[in-house]
């Protein structure tokens, strides 16, 4: 159990990822959480600086997707890439969904998040490659 709450690595933010190194290590899908990962919790839109982040991403190759537990009561204004809502992470369901819309599989993605219980752990339960970041970016230096 201690394992599957452990993640593969821990950054500051998602801004604090070395994703080149993820490409090097064979990922080809990187699956965000989004509240508290790539916004602070409960916005409304995603963040430019976030959006332009992902836009990067796209550039080196990533195929991307937004994993979350929100409801899509409360949905989210100007998502660019595939999201799936009321996920129930840290349930497996949600994660293999995702991945066969980005027809990769658990051992090429990487799950960021800022949840252990959540996003770690259900990536980790389905062999993911997992990063727990410790604050959105608008809280960064
Ligand atoms: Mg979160």
């Amino acid at each position: 159990m201690i394992l599957r709450l452990r993640p593969s690595e821990t950054a500051n933010s998602i801004l604090g990822i070395d994703y080149a190194r993820l490409r090097t290590l064979g990922q080809q899908a990187l699956l965000f959480d989004f509240d508290g990962t790539l916004a602070r919790k409960g916005a409304s839109c995603m963040p430019a600086v976030s959006l332009s982040l992902l836009a990067e991403l796209a550039e080196m190759g990533f195929r991307i997707a937004i994993l979350t537990n929100r409801r899509s009561t409360r949905t989210i204004a100007n998502i660019t890439v595939p999201i799936m809502y009321h996920a129930r992470k840290p349930r497996r369901a949600g994660y293999l969904a995702l991945l066969r819309e980005l027809a990769s599989d658990p051992a090429h993605c990487t799950m960021i998040g800022d949840r252990t219980l959540t996003d770690v752990l259900g990536g980790n339960r389905i062999g993911m490659y997992t990063i727990r970041v410790r604050q959105h970016p608008c809280e960064c230096p």
